[in-house]
């Protein structure tokens, strides 16, 4: 009996771990957000969630400024509140910040109330330490229900979720993340990293791998005619999908 009990629950561990490291879920939640831009340029934008961190950010932000990239950094309200330093570097350095929520919870069973007061706070944390106001949003998990994107829409955001997933968070090595994403580019990709979090936690975890990426990636994308852009850029480009 408590083998077959053991059986069961390795079988369900084995399906959770398959489905998190080979499903995207933002394919079933894209309809009415941004994840991909429609544009016959080659440009792409890098996107990097659940930052700030104090360890990971300052090596992101120094391999973006070696290679000249603008890109956009969805921040946790709460890790706003604990290293601003590190959120006003950011921003100070020409990136732009995107909304991810205050306290990176799923937002789905929220109340419109609620999500409107999760979403609100961020916005006045991220105000506070950068003297930005941002008008992109990025729900944690990529989870929402059209009526809270209805309700995010109307409080003047755009929501962005992404067209290529890096999978930094799985612990992948660099070389696999950017054969990957070299593999699977097109333009008017938005691509998703993490500059903080890991697989049970949305804060700290080992970018090491997402540092050691980034100026490969870039160098070979280059090479392919791609061209980094901030994520004001594209949407002004052509008609996103919706
Ligand atoms: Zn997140």
């Amino acid at each position: 009996m408590l083998l077959h009990l053991l059986i069961g629950v390795a079988i369900l561990i084995f399906f959770v771990v398959c489905f998190c490291v080979f499903f995207d879920q933002a394919i079933l939640t894209r309809r009415g957000t941004i994840y991909r831009v429609r544009t016959n340029q080659k440009k792409i934008v890098l996107t990097f969630d659940d930052g700030p961190s104090p360890i990971w950010t300052p090596l992101i932000l120094d391999e973006l400024k070696k290679a000249h990239v603008k890109a956009t950094f969805f921040m946790i309200g709460h890790h706003v509140q604990k290293y601003p330093e590190v959120a006003r570097r950011v921003a100070k350095e020409g990136h732009t910040i995107g909304n991810h929520g205050y306290s990176h919870s799923v937002l789905l069973y929220y109340t419109l109330e609620e999500l409107e007061e999760e979403v609100k706070y961020s916005e006045h944390v991220i105000k506070e330490a950068t003297g930005q106001v941002t008008r992109y949003f990025r729900p944690p998990k990529a989870w929402l229900r059209k009526s809270e994107k209805d309700k995010i829409n109307q409080m003047g955001y755009n929501i962005i979720l992404w067209s290529l997933n890096s999978k930094d968070w799985v612990a992948f090595s660099y070389r696999t993340i950017v054969r990957y994403l070299v593999r699977h580019v097109h333009n008017g990709d938005i691509i998703l990293f993490h500059d903080s979090g890991g697989v049970f936690k949305a804060e700290g975890g080992d970018r090491r791998q997402t540092v050691a990426a980034i100026p490969i990636l870039i160098k070979r994308l280059r090479k392919k005619g791609f061209e980094f852009v901030p994520i004001e850029e594209i949407l002004n480009d052509d008609q996103s999908y919706r």
